[in-house]
C-alpha cells in the first residue's frame, strides 16, 4: 500500500496547510481516511474524484470531516451534470448523532456506521477498527494488504487498546497533538513521547507522528518521540510512504 499525507494539522490548519487526511492506495483501490479542511484539494493533485472508492472517518470532529461538506457538493453537482455515476461509500462512527446525520446525504454518499466488530474489504485492502479514548467516539483503523499493515490512531489520548490493536504494525501513524511540556491528564491527544512508547510496546516497525498543533516545530516532536522509539518521522504533507 501507499500512504500519501494530505493533511497533518489539528485542530485547525496552519497557513497553507491542511487538517487530517490520508490517501491509502493499493493495486485495486483508493481509500481516503479522514477528510479535514484542505484535504479534498490536495487529494485531487493525486487522483480524480471518481477514482476515490471510499472514505473512512475515524471520528466526527470537524478537523477530520469538514471537507465532507464540500465533497457532498462536488458529488451532487457532478451527478447532475452526468460526470459522476455512483454514490461514494462513507464509513464513520454513528456518534455524535447530529454530526453523523450531516453525512446522510442520499444523493451523494452511501453511509455506513463503523464499530469494534466491523470488518471491511475495499478492493484488496481489509479494514478493522478499535475504539480509542477521545471526547467523542474515535476508532483506530487497521488496513491490511499483501501481508503489510498500517494502523492509524485517529485522535486519541493514551489507550491500552491501541497497543494490542497495533501489535506488529508495519507503519503506525499516531496522534502527537502535544509535546510533553504542554500536556495534562485531561488532554484528548497523546504526547510525541507517548507515541514513541506506544510504537515500542506494539513492536511497530516504523512510526509516523501526525495531528500537529500549528505552532509546533516538527523537529521537537520527532526528537521527543525518538527517545522512546528511534524509527520515527513526521508525517509530511504530500509525501508518500510505502506500507
Ligand atoms: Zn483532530
Ligand atoms: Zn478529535
Amino acid at each position: 500500500m501507499k500512504l500519501t499525507v494530505l493533511g497533518n494539522n489539528g485542530p485547525y490548519p496552519a497557513a497553507g496547510s491542511a487538517c487530517s487526511g490520508y490517501l491509502l492506495q493499493s493495486e485495486t483501490a483508493n481509500v481516503l481516511i479522514d477528510c479535514g479542511s484542505g484535504v479534498l484539494s490536495n487529494m485531487q493533485k493525486i487522483i480524480r474524484l471518481d477514482e476515490l472508492d471510499a472514505v473512512i472517518l475515524t471520528h466526527l470532529h470537524n478537523d477530520h470531516m469538514s471537507d465532507m461538506c464540500v465533497l457532498k457538493y462536488a458529488i451532487q453537482l457532478r451527478r447532475i451534470r452526468g460526470l459522476y455515476d455512483k454514490l461514494l461509500r462513507v464509513y464513520a462512527p454513528a456518534e455524535p448523532a447530529e454530526e453523523y446525520s450531516r453525512l446522510d446525504v442520499q444523493d451523494a454518499f452511501e453511509l455506513e456506521a463503523i464499530g469494534d466488530d466491523k470488518q471491511l474489504a475495499i478492493g484488496d485492502m481489509k479494514f478493522s477498527f478499535r475504539l480509542m479514548k477521545h471526547p467523542i467516539p474515535d476508532y483506530a483503523v487497521s488496513a491490511e494488504c499483501a501481508g503489510k499493515r498500517l494502523v492509524y490512531s485517529g485522535d486519541t489520548a493514551w489507550a491500552d487498546d491501541l497497543i494490542s490493536f497495533a501489535k506488529g504494525a508495519d507503519l503506525l501513524l499516531l496522534d502527537a497533538g502535544f509535546l510533553e511540556k504542554d500536556w495534562s491528564e485531561s488532554a484528548p491527544h497523546m504526547t510525541a513521547a507517548q507515541c514513541g512508547t506506544a510504537a515500542a510496546m506494539a513492536g511497530a516497525k516504523k512510526l509516523l507522528l501526525t495531528h500537529f498543533w500549528p505552532d509546533y516545530d516538527l523537529k521537537d516532536l520527532v526528537e521527543e518521540a525518538a527517545r522512546k522509539f528511534p524509527n520515527v518521522g513526521a508525517a509530511l504533507i504530500m509525501k508518500e510512504y510505502e506500507v
